[in-house]
């Protein structure tokens, strides 16, 4: 079995490549995995175990079609992970996320269509369902995306799902709510509010705070995506969940209980331009179809976040020294 896992130095696609790597999928602990990833500012080898026997890693862009040609053939499977994913970076300047994100997706599904891949896992996001103020999205609501990160993919996610109708490639599409958890780049909230409390500054706090998102660990992050991968169906869409919905006042609270600070610490900025002010989702199709729930609970999860960052500072300041 070897799989291609694109984007895999960065947050989620590294979570993902080390537990495969360390026997945590159950039927693939002897997996091949190369790792297909552009090191733009938000990769980082240091993710990654690298000089593990059974990890290859190959810096390369998801937009270059020769590349591919070489890299995914050899292949069964291929979870996709690879993506500009900073909403306030697409807020600031597009092109890069059309390329990337509707681009080389479609130039991977291309290549994995003429390779013969088995099963491609695109890996996407609830941001493509756009802002809902009460009750929460299923597989089958709207695709209305605010920002041009959410725009980009959802015409990924669109693509893919055509090269399964069009061309029968096995493609499964999951969209995730907001995930926290160790090597999460600086620039997402989380980190940026905890390596800004850890070192004495303040939090930017978007607006009054009201805007709640549905948070979860990326490892059932993770675990979700594996199943869908080994158990889903091609063509399918899976929603993937937290449960834990809160505001970002709320979530700031919690961070500066973790850390002993007060409101003090606290900045309101002006909010960011078009921000969505609810996102929620139903995962009940994922839950009843795989068995998945997750497993991490919030408050364990969070404070284990607030550690990793203390006991890690090595890697988060050489990603603040390059902003
Ligand atoms: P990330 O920004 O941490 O990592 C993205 C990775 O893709 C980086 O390693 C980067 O170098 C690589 N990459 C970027 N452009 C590339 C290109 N052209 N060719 C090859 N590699 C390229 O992102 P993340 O938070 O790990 O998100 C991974 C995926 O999960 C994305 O598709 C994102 O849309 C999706 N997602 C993220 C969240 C979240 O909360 N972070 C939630 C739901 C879905």
């Amino acid at each position: 079995m070897r799989i291609l896992v694109t984007g895999g130095a960065g947050f989620i696609g590294s979570a993902y490549v080390r537990t495969l790597l360390d026997g945590g999928y159950p039927g693939c602990a002897e997996a091949e995995v190369t790792v297909l990833d552009a090191l733009t500012y938000a990769g980082n080898t240091d993710n990654l175990p690298l000089g593990r026997p059974r990890l290859d890693f190959v810096r390369g862009d998801i937009t270059d079609t020769e590349l591919l040609r070489s890299v995914v053939p050899g292949h069964d499977w291929v979870v996709h992970f690879a993506a500009e994913s900073h909403v306030d970076r697409s807020v600031r300047g597009a092109a890069a996320f059309a390329r990337t994100n509707v681009l080389g997706t479609q130039s991977l599904l291309d290549a994995c269509l003429a390779a013969g891949v088995d099963r491609f896992v695109h890996v996407s996001t609830d941001e493509v369902y756009g802002s809902i103020d009460r009750g929460s999205w299923t597989e089958d609501s709207l695709l209305l995306p605010n920002s041009p990160y959410a725009a980009s993919k959802a015409s990924s996610d669109l693509m893919a799902r055509a090269y399964w109708r069009t061309h029968g490639l096995d493609v499964r599409i999951t969209r995730c709510s907001n995930n926290y958890g160790p090597y999460q780049h600086v620039e997402k909230l989380v980190p940026l509010f905890v390596t800004r409390l850890l070192t004495g500054g303040t939090l930017p706090l978007y607006g009054d705070g009201t805007n709640v998102r549905e948070w979860i660990h990326v490892e059932d992050h993770c675990r979700a995506v594996h199943l869908v991968l080994t158990g889903g169906r091609a063509g399918e869409v899976y929603n993937i969940g937290g449960g834990t919905a809160l505001t970002n006042r709320r979530l700031t609270e919690l961070l500066l209980g973790l850390c002993d600070a007060g409101w003090d610490r606290v900045r309101h900025v002006e909010d960011r331009k078009g921000h969505d002010l609810r996102y929620a989702i139903d995962d009940a199709k994922i839950r009843a179809e795989l068995g998945w729930r997750p497993r991490v609970s919030f408050e364990e999860g969070l404070s284990g976040v607030v550690e990793w960052y203390r006991a890690n500072p090595a890697w988060w300041k050489s990603l603040e020294a390059a902003r």
